[in-house]
């Protein structure tokens, strides 16, 4: 492996000076997916910028409508945290079904958000409760964030700081895990304010999407019935050796239908 630079930041101004003056630097968050990358010579970054002693990115709080939970949040504390249980609890739920017991302790949900894998969990989530990602430069509606297969709109050198998540009257996830990872095969989460409904898709397709039809059958009828009735194409779907695109089109409506009802329990 390379050697480089490891560098420890208080602030984020500090961590964001740093990402500037050394070039090719990468912010390091719980390693989950850097690590791997850099051992594997996928990246060779001169500098890591660990988030991890910036105390303002790891808070939760509730700030007038919305839940906000700190960029290096980690999963096991969003799956125990008593204030994400009381007013999302499906986010406590989401996080406790990552991966497993060290990825949950070490992964954080800015590293997530930011990376963008195409099967994470959180993404779909994000995206159903029309969330906001902070960054140290702007802010940022979850439907203009998540852009393609691990991209995002994040500009190079911006700092993901938290994300705020408006409350819900309801909302559910349920997800289909691949039996070796516990990556999403395909992941939907489903979520109500005011009357409108948001339908997200995880693990399905190249990208997080919406599923408008499925939107507008549960703004019409709130129950799993609901969900069932709508068909997703497979056009566009992945398929791979995990799922072909016919099956995970299938899943979708199946995981729509559990979350719809997970929603109606408050889970
Ligand atoms: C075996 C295994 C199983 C997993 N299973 C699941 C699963 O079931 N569901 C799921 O959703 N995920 C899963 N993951 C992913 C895991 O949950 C992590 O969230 C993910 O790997 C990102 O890791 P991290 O938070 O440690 O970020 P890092 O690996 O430290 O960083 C990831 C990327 O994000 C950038 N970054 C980090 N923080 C910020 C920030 N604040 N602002 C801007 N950029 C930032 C980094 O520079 C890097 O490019 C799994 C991972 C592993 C290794």
């Amino acid at each position: 492996m390379k050697s480089f630079e490891f560098h420890s930041p208080e602030t984020v101004p500090d961590a964001f000076a740093l990402l500037n003056d050394v070039s090719e630097s990468k912010l390091l968050a719980g390693g989950m997916t850097l690590l791997p990358t850099i051992k594997q010579g996928l990246a060779e970054p001169a500098a890591l910028i660990d988030l991890g002693k910036i105390p303002q990115l790891s808070t939760i709080a509730v700030d007038g409508d919305a839940l906000v939970i700190g960029a290096m949040v980690r999963h096991v504390t969003v799956a125990t945290s008593e204030i994400v249980r009381s007013k999302v609890p499906m986010l406590a739920h989401l996080a406790a079904g990552i991966g497993d017991p060290a990825v949950r302790n070490r992964g954080t949900i800015g590293g997530s958000v930011a990376n963008n894998d195409p099967s994470a969990d959180y993404p779909a989530a994000v995206l159903a409760l029309d969330a906001i990602v902070v960054t140290n430069r702007r802010e940022l509606p979850a439907g203009a964030f998540f852009t393609g297969m691990f991209e995002t709109s994040l500009e190079t050198n911006e700092i993901i700081t938290s994300i705020r998540f408006p409350i819900p009257s309801a909302a559910g996830y349920a997800k289909f895990k691949s039996p070796a990872s516990r990556y999403a095969m395909v992941g939907v989460c489903v979520a109500k304010a005011g009357g409108k409904v948001c339908v997200a898709v995880t693990g399905a397709g190249p990208c997080v999407f919406r599923v408008p039809a499925m939107e507008s059958a549960l703004e019409a009828r709130f129950e799993p019935g609901a969900a069932a009735s709508i068909k997703i194409n497979a056009a566009g779907l992945n398929s791979d050796i995990h799922a072909d695109a016919e099956y995970r089109a299938h899943l979708v409506t199946v995981m729509a239908k559990k979350a719809v009802a997970a929603a109606t329990q408050g889970l």
